[in-house]
């Protein structure tokens, strides 16, 4: 008989971005000419910068030739590739992280979900409103509990809410992993180097595991706000970080991300200090074979100066799309909140109507699409997610749409 992980019966029916599409198709079959504008999904618009192009071109030219072919690559990632990372990401900004404390991948959501496969029973702690990929990750692996219509019984909610700024509370149960993302996905919030410090003493006081996503670190424009969780000292002790090419680069289709496990980051078995690192070295090596040499060239090469100033001028292209839009929300009188260290703008609805009846009206009045809050979490009732991904013209037309809703 063929038996199947029924905790995948567990979950709730559909996914978000489904249910938005599906909404989407059947609103696009009643009008005659589709113009309707996605802000919603977070898939970038601008093509890869000319770096990375070119040293994708190159890789895929020695990989043409008997002479300099390459077939499987080491299992952490080219070391071309973590020398990059651990001068450009961190070096350069005091944090030492070696090479050997990363593990390229094919992008921070395997990365993030693959996780748990290292971590054993403890409950799990996340930010509300949450990245899907953290709670289903946790309920696939039978470590979420039961799910009970908004939450799941076994994770422990941290609302981030208008009255705490957006910013999570400390939990006020017993947890023993945190999963925390900022810049954030979906708020655009993030958290000051203050306010992360008292994570990491938290952790560290209560050997506490932070599983840290900073997918949208190379947004911030805030000097006040950490770019790495190993800028506060002792977090090494206490936290992986997940990084990802997809947002800063235009890496969504070509795939490449990394994690860090530090060295001293440990846990105690049976009396036995366990190191991170190690158990996540045994299952990438097991169960993935790394990411393309040609992606990995490409992501190498974001970190020469054209690559920087090219991803920085891309960035700097989404930033002003999110600086629009919030000025036009706000001169309508809606609340917008995040927007200037991330590509995202959380959205309060007017008149406290919910997120799903503000989606409605926003897709049937002005044929835009956003992101209901309520699909990331309880605390995302009452806010909608706006995305600064998209062509500069849509920002405009929908800054016109807009003005003439009837709310
Ligand atoms: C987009 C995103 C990622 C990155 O996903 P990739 O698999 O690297 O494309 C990770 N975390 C969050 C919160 C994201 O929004």
């Amino acid at each position: 008989m063929i038996r199947v992980n029924d905790n995948y019966l567990k979950l709730p029916g559909s996914y978000l971005f489904a249910t938005i599409a599906a909404k989407a198709k059947a609103f696009r079959q009643t009008l005659a000419v589709d113009d309707v504008i996605s802000l919603g999904i977070g898939d970038v618009t601008q093509p890869l910068c000319n770096a990375s192009i070119s040293a994708m071109h190159d890789a895929v030219d020695e990989l043409s030739r008997a002479g300099s072919f390459r077939g499987y690559g080491p299992e952490q990632g080219y070391e071309f590739l973590r020398r990059a990372i651990a001068e450009g990401d961190y070096a350069s900004r005091g944090v030492k992280v070696s090479p050997d404390e990363i593990f390229i991948s094919d992008g921070a959501k395997s990365d993030t979900g693959n996780i748990v496969d290292i971590l054993g029973s403890g409950r799990v702690a996340v930010t509300d409103p949450v990245y899907p990929v953290y709670v289903d990750s946790n309920a696939m692996a039978g470590r979420a509990g039961d799910y009970t219509g908004t939450k799941w019984s076994g994770i422990t909610y941290l609302p981030c809410l208008e009255e705490n700024g957006f910013v999570p509370q400390l939990p006020s149960e017993k947890v023993d992993v945190v999963y925390l993302c900022f810049p954030n996905n979906p708020m655009g919030t993030v958290l000051t180097k203050d306010e992360l410090a008292k994570w990491v003493e938290y952790a560290l006081r209560n050997d506490v595991l932070i599983l840290y996503d900073a997918a949208y670190e190379a947004f911030i424009t805030n000097p006040a706000v950490p770019h790495s969780i190993y800028e506060i000292d002792g977090a090494k002790k206490v936290a992986i970080e997940f990084r990802s090419y997809s947002k800063t680069a235009g890496f969504t289709g070509v795939r490449c991300g990394y994690a860090v496990l530090p060295d001293e980051l440990c846990a105690e078995e049976g009396g036995r200090r366990v190191k991170l690192n190690e158990l996540w070295k045994r299952r990438q090596c097991t169960k993935f074979n790394g990411a393309s040499y040609i992606s990995q060239r490409g992501a190498a090469a974001i970190y020469s100066e054209e690559g920087r100033r090219q991803t920085a001028q891309t960035i700097g292209y989404y930033m002003e799309n999110a600086a629009y839009l919030k000025r036009v929300l706000e001169d309508m009188g809606i609340k917008a909140f995040g927007g200037t260290d991330a590509p995202y703008l959380w959205v309060k609805t007017p008149d406290g109507i919910t997120s799903w009846d503000f989606f409605d009206i926003l897709l049937t009045q002005a044929h835009l699409i956003c992101t209901p809050g309520a699909g990331f979490g309880p605390s995302g009732e009452g806010f909608v997610r706006f995305t600064a991904f998209g062509h500069r013209e849509s920002y405009h037309e929908a800054a016109d749409r807009l003005g003439k809703l009837i709310i």
